[in-house]
């Protein structure tokens, strides 16, 4: 019998384990681990609360959960409560899918001002993240600006032009809804350094932004290259270019108070503001011969009192693991990052992808594990016994499975009406509901 520790219970974590299963059946016990007692990582803390299709594959990783051969153990943070080296002890083999929990830095003056807020913290803040319950972004002014031209930074634009109306059936946590129904933004600017033709947002994400009951998109045509230039793009890229052309041609509706202005070709200089964050300086960029975003020393400001800064997201490093401080995940080969120690997820490729791109990721992972230890080999490791011995010795408590779905009975029988559920924020909540 092989035993398995997969650190992170996102989706990179469960397909890993998902694989692993189908690869040893019986011949393998598996334990995914997360700090949280709560499972599924970005699922639950990323994925935007209007967007709750998109949630829902979390019922897939709950069939992987209630497989015999996995286990979970939560509220466990590697790294502090039990080291890697341990758990290599431990286990057979240690997979890292912890993701990447924290923004990048732009790397401007300015950037430290109360007001401005990276990704990562505004989006665990309307999402229920604990280390985000109380970041409190500052919502009384009339101008916002969001730097990035991801999807990200298209959710972060989106929940700050919406309605309480349009909120319903999403699981936006209480405490935003509230204060984003005081909000006084009225005008969000997105910057993107380069062009309509570089944006990495998809036609779906875009789309949505033309049925806003509040906000108007409002896009200049004189960003786009000639309409034939279109032609040379992939089909999603070319619809989403479409989307945005057709933005261009259509007026602001009078009847809409919010504006979501797309400032292509603008590159942050510096934030300015008397103890606060107020108007960023922005260079006009061009793009040089090779694509990229040259700057042409126009400079302009943007007023904005909120600024939520949204050009990617990096790991934080594991004590004894390998880190990759350009790429911002473990340095790896093909997910393997030394004898016996994988990662896969954001934590192995960097903050790009899809849900579902995770998943050949975890399966071409337990290839290698099961390429390095064939179904059937013999183990004298012990596994989750002899880590639930050593966390009982440091006084730690794990919780499983069944806790979760008490604590998620729990947040559906909260809900306000409309919701699926109301969302515990903080982590005492969580280990109070399953009466720890
Ligand atoms: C804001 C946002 C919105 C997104 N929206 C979409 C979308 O609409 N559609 C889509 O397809 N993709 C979306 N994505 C991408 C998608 O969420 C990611 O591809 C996916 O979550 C990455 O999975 P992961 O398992 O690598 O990391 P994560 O989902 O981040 O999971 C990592 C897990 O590891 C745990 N962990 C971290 N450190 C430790 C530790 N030291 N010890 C124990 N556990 C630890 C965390 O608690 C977490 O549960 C979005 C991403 C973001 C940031």
């Amino acid at each position: 019998m092989r035993h398995f520790a997969v650190v992170g219970s996102g989706p990179a974590g469960f397909y890993t384990a998902e694989a692993l299963e189908k690869a040893y059946g019986d011949q393998a016990r598996i334990d995914i681990l997360d700090r949280y007692p709560v499972p599924y990582g970005l699922i639950r803390f990323g994925v935007a609360p209007d967007h709750q299709s998109l949630k829902a594959v979390s019922k897939r990783y709950d069939k992987v959960a209630d497989s015999a051969g996995v286990d979970f153990i939560g509220n466990v943070t590697v790294g502090r409560d039990v080291s890697v080296g341990e758990l290599l002890e431990l286990y057979d083999a240690v997979i890292l899918a912890v993701g990447s929990p924290h923004s990048r830095k732009l790397g401007i003056p300015g950037e430290d001002l109360p007001g401005v807020v990276g990704s990562a913290d505004f989006v665990g803040w309307y999402n229920g993240h604990p280390d985000y319950v109380d970041l409190a972004p500052p919502l009384g002014g009339t101008h916002a600006a969001v730097i990035g031209n991801g999807n990200v930074a298209l959710d972060c634009a989106r929940i700050l032009s919406k309605t309480r109306t349009e909120f319903e059936g999403s699981d936006i946590v209480g405490h935003a809804l509230g204060a984003l129904d005081t909000s006084a933004i009225r005008t969000i600017t997105i910057l993107g350094r380069r062009g309509p033709h570089q944006i990495a947002m998809t036609p779906k994400e875009l789309g949505e932004l033309g049925h806003l009951e509040a906000a108007s998109p409002i896009v200049d045509i004189a960003d786009f290259p000639p309409v034939e230039a279109d032609d040379a793009l992939e089909p999603g890229q070319r619809k989403s270019i479409t989307i945005l052309r057709e933005f261009a041609a259509t007026a602001a509706d009078p009847a809409k108070p919010k504006r979501m202005v797309f400032d292509f070709f603008a590159k942050p200089l510096r934030i300015e503001g008397d103890g606060k964050a107020e108007k960023i300086v922005v260079e006009r960029t061009e793009l040089d011969e090779n694509g990229a975003a040259r700057g042409t020393g126009e400079t302009y400001e943007v007023p904005a009192s909120l600024i939520v800064t949204s050009i990617g997201y990096t790991s934080a490093p594991i004590d004894g693991v390998p880190y990759d401080e350009r790429g911002g995940k473990f340095l790896n080969e093909g997910g393997r990052i030394g004898e016996r120690l994988y990662a896969v997820g954001w934590a192995r490729r960097g903050p790009s992808g899809t849900i579902g791109t995770n998943r050949p990721d975890g399966y071409e992972v337990a290839d290698l594990v099961a390429a390095a230890m064939p179904p059937g080999s013999p183990s004298d490791r012990p596994g989750a016994e002899g880590l639930k011995r050593l966390l009982e010795g440091r006084g730690v408590m794990p919780t499983d499975y069944d806790d979760w779905r008490r604590i998620e009975e729990t947040e559906v029988a909260n809900a306000r009406p409309g919701s699926p559920r109301e969302k515990f924020v903080r982590h005492e909540e969580w280990l109070q509901t399953i009466g720890r």
